[in-house]
């Protein structure tokens, strides 16, 4: 994805810039010990909205596993810890699409 890619960028450019705050610059009276630490602390921040931005921009799913029970229809145990009992059809046919407790994007696990 586009933006994912510009966030990626924009981190790198962050450790980039990180590394520059040496002892170096305050042995050379370039920045004050506060400085640097003040400019540390404005770029963990940005780093911490970098963390969510590429949260909010990888979909989330919620695997599930089916079991079918003969007595009550199919039973999906979502990895959440949530479960859903369809009695006829799959979930698609069902019109589930994400996980009725996280809200994930409901998907099959790998068998
Ligand atoms: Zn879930």
């Amino acid at each position: 994805m586009k933006e994912l890619k510009a966030l990626e960028i924009l981190k790198n450019e962050l450790s980039d810039q990180e590394d520059q705050l040496t002892e170096e610059c305050i042995k050379e009276n370039r920045l004050s010990r506060s400085d640097v630490e003040y400019i540390k602390l404005i770029v963990n921040n940005i780093k911490e909205a970098i963390a969510e931005l590429e949260a909010l921009q990888t979909p989330k799913t919620c695997e599930y596993e089916s079991n079918d029970d003969s007595y009550h229809g199919t039973v999906y145990n979502f990895n959440c810890g949530y479960s859903y009992v369809t009695v006829e059809g799959d979930l698609s046919e069902n019109g589930i699409k994400f996980c009725p407790y996280c809200g994930g994007l409901a998907k099959e696990k790998a068998q």
